[in-house]
Order: structure tokens, then sequence, then C-alpha cells
């Protein structure tokens, strides 16, 4: 069950440390973990633990210090700069907590926007951003601009265009940081349906313990470091190590080991 094919990242070693004059900022320190396909996993942590650098760091955003991260097996630190876009385009997807969408364009132009960048034809284009927005609620919205929409609705919006092009893992950063509680539960539903529909991979950054419980696995991020990898389907409170202690010893509970155990009765 646990067969390395199922991995679709890996972070191996990372450690990014910024420099600041004469300061050294280690921001992320020695990281190793996995995320499999189609996981839900989440970066949890205070402000300030190194989340969002880990992000920036998985998605190729920002350059390492040192170590490696695999994504569906390619070294995306080694990419030349064009190499790594187009990887982006094909595979990844963004939300950001403030949105960023462009305020002079309509909603639909903002989630054809990565297809005019994949240079997929108008027509077909405009279907795809048309049936995402739909999708996500905002049938009724597609000529509106950012600013005549509330914050749910533009971070749909952005839902949309993380999605429209099927990317095979989206990255998401505090993705309902701006947002009330009753909204950010619908913006997560959507998020977590969507992804499990099509078999996408979610990596997503929060401090927030109610929204990392939507996660399959919880990575607790501290001062740079990962300090527990909890796995939510099953016992909320089992680490990695442990899951993998309990399968492994299962697995050894055949008969034979039965038999050689003492009878107490
Ligand atoms: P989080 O997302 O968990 O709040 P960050 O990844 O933003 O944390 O920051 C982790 C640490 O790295 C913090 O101490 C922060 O001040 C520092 N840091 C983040 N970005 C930079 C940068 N561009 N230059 C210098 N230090 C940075
Ligand atoms: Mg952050």
């Amino acid at each position: 069950m646990n067969n390395k094919d199922d991995t679709i990242i890996e972070v191996k070693s990372v450690k990014k440390i910024y420099r600041m004059g004469k300061e050294r900022i280690s921001a992320i320190d020695d990281v190793s973990f996995t995320i499999k396909r189609g996981e839900f996993c989440c970066l949890y942590g205070v402000s300030g633990s190194g989340k969002s650098t880990l992000l920036n760091l998985m998605a190729g955003i920002e350059k390492l210090t040192s170590g490696q991260i695999i994504i569906k097996g390619k070294n995306i630190h080694k990419m030349g700069e064009k190499g790594l876009a187009k990887f982006r385009q094909d595979n990844l997807g963004f939300v950001f907590q403030s949105y960023n969408l462009m305020n002079a364009m309509t909603a639909m132009e903002n989630v054809e926007l990565p297809l005019v960048f994949k240079r997929i034809p108008g027509k077909k284009r405009k279907k795809m951003a048309k049936d995402m927005l739909v999708k996500v609620g905002l049938g009724p919205r597609l000529r509106h601009k950012p600013k005549e929409m509330s914050g749910g609705q533009q971070q749909r919006v952005g839902i949309a265009r993380a999605f429209v092009s099927n990317p095979e893992i989206v990255f998401a950063d505090e993705p309902t940081g701006n947002l009330d509680s009753k909204t950010s539960k619908e913006v997560m539903d959507l998020i977590k349906e969507m992804a499990k529909t099509n078999h996408q991979t979610i990596v997503m950054v929060t401090h927030d313990r109610r929204l990392a419980d939507y996660a399959d696995k919880i990575i607790h991020i501290f001062d740079g470091k990962v300090e527990d990898i909890e796995l939510k389907q099953h016992d909320p409170s089992e680490t990695e190590s442990e899951i993998l202690l309990r399968e492994e010893q299962t697995t050894e509970h055949d008969e034979s080991v039965i038999v050689d155990q003492p009878v107490t009765a």
C-alpha cells in the first residue's frame, strides 16, 4: 500500500537560509517528507514558522539553499527557468490568500488567463472558463470584475483559475485567510470536493487547526522544522511512524507468530 509509485512530491533534506546583511535566518532547516498522489496535505504551524517559505520552495517560486524537491520524478530546482515555467504551467495550480486577481479583468478573463498562456484557442478557452465558473457557483457573475464581488466570490474566481487547466497539484497559501468563518468553510469544501473529484493533490498552508482538519495529512511545522506528521484517515493522534510500525506489526501477525506465543490462561 505504501508503494513508492504513489509518491508525487518528495521533499529531501531541504534548507533555506535568508541572508539579511550579516544576519542569517534559517527559515527551513533540514525538512524531509513525501506527499502521495491525490492526497490533501496541509503545512500547519504558527505564523513565522516557515510554511510559506516551504510552499514557495515546493512550487519552485523560491530558490533552495540545499536539498532536493522532486515532483513527478523531476528535480525541479535543477530545471532551467523556461523548463520550470513550462512544468508549472502543465502541472501546478495556485490559490493565494489575497486572491491575486487582475482587477481590470472580468471573472471570465481571469479564469481564461492560464489557458491563454497554454495557447488554448479562444472558443475552447471560453467554454472551459465558463464551465469552471459555473462549477464554483459563479454562473451569474461571469462579467463581474473583482471589485464588484465579495471576498468569497473573488476567492471562488481564484479557485476556478487554479483548477481550470486541471493541474495535478494545487498549492494554496492560507486560501481563506481573508474570509469570515462561514465563507471559509464553503471555500474549503469547494477546494476539497474539486480535488477529490479529479484526484488532484493539494498542498495547503494554514495556521488554523480547524482548516488543517480538512487534510488527509497534516505536517506540523515549527521553527523551520517538521515537528510531527499526522495522518487523518487513521486515528488523528497517530504519527506517520506509528502507523508504519502498526502496519508492519499487523502484516507480521500470521499464524506461526500467534502459535509461538506463550499461552497465558
Ligand atoms: P509563515 O508562512 O509560517 O508565517 P514564513 O515562511 O513567511 O512563515 O517565514 C519564515 C521565516 O523566514 C520568518 O522568520 C520570516 O521572517 C523569514 N523570512 C521569510 N521570507 C523572508 C525573506 N524574503 N527575507 C528574509 N527573511 C524571510
Ligand atoms: Mg505565510
